[in-house]
């Protein structure tokens, strides 16, 4: 493995190109034993924001794994090992409860919810919904505390399950969020029947918005096109605030990026969270 570390102080391993095996299957046992036994896995937070009056619209929770020898790993290193030892639902699992664990705390004096990432092997799950309501009711928090994301790849495999899926998800309550719209495929075709209430804009498409015409034309028309159809529209991927107030004045409703916040650590966010409470609130 070669190190790098990104600018989040995410330790990211890049897999030797010319191997590993052996060192992949270890990491899947690794990562079996880590999701046994628990306390190896967590999640850091990512605010995101109102861009008409600057509240805190939201959370989403990113998953990571403090590994015992090789520090802490960002899901581009654990979930491809979490696909191939078919571990994708009991990560979720860990992953859920964590988050509803955190939003718990904070819930009733905030109202702040939390977004949770999905897999397609969640989305081809027909127990996912009681499972989640299940997970709420546990936490004793309303459904409205919940969104979940995924990318529209996820439902490639069985997009007639994953309907039957996402809507009874949003019959019981949750939110359900179109995750890095615009990069995969038949975006038009999927949207037209898929039950969802938010689509997040990949940073690839709102990337530029401030400086390139053609960015902006794609954003203005996204934006229209959400609207249209009822669903609101997060601009993920916003790290200056140019770019934010470029993407207000197009009609974007919500952001997340390191404008406004990197992803942190729970107890980190508490603290951003209350710290916020105290000032005016303040538009991007
Ligand atoms: P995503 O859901 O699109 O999450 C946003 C990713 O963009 C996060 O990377 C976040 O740290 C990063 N990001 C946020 N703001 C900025 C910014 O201003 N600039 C740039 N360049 N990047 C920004 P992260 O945490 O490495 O996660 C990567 C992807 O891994 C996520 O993309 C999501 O698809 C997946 N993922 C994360 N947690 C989970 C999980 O619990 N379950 C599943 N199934 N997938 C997860
Ligand atoms: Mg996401
Ligand atoms: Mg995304
Ligand atoms: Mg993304």
């Amino acid at each position: 493995y070669a190190a790098k570390s990104s600018r989040d102080g995410v330790r990211a391993y890049v897999p030797d190109p010319n191997g590993g095996t052996g060192d992949r299957l270890h990491t899947m046992e690794e990562l079996r034993t880590a999701l046994d036994e628990g306390g190896q896995l967590l999640v850091h937070l990512q605010p995101q924001v109102d861009l008409s009056d600057g509240r805190v619209a939201g959370v989403e929770a990113l998953v990571r794994w403090q590994h015992p020898t090789r520090g802490l790993l960002s899901p581009a290193h654990l979930l491809p090992a979490a696909e191939q030892a078919g571990l994708l639902r009991p990560l979720t699992d860990t992953v859920l409860e964590l988050s509803l664990q955190a939003v718990a705390g904070w819930w009733e004096s905030t109202r702040v919810p939390v977004s949770v990432n999905l897999s397609a092997a969640n989305v081809s799950d027909l127990d996912l919904p009681s499972k989640v309501a299940v997970a709420l009711l546990r936490h004793g928090l309303p459904t409205q505390a919940l969104t979940l994301e995924l990318v529209e790849d996820t439902l490639m495999a069985d997009p007639e399950r994953g309907r039957t899926v996402l809507g009874e998800l949003r019959r019981l309550g949750i939110r359900t969020s179109i995750d890095d719209y615009g990069t995969g495929y038949s975006s038009l075709a999927y949207l037209r029947h898929l039950p969802a209430d938010e689509l997040k804009l990949d940073r690839s498409l709102t990337l530029d918005v401030g400086r390139d015409h053609r960015a902006a034309a794609i954003v203005r028309h996204t934006v229209a096109l959400a609207h249209d159809l009822g669903l609101s529209l997060v601009a993920e991927g916003v790290e200056d605030e140019a770019t934010g107030r470029a993407l207000a004045a197009l009609g974007c409703d919500v952001a997340q990026g390191y404008a406004i916040a990197r992803p942190m650590p729970v107890d980190a966010f508490v603290r951003w969270l209350a710290d916020r409470a105290h000032v005016p609130v303040q538009p991007l």
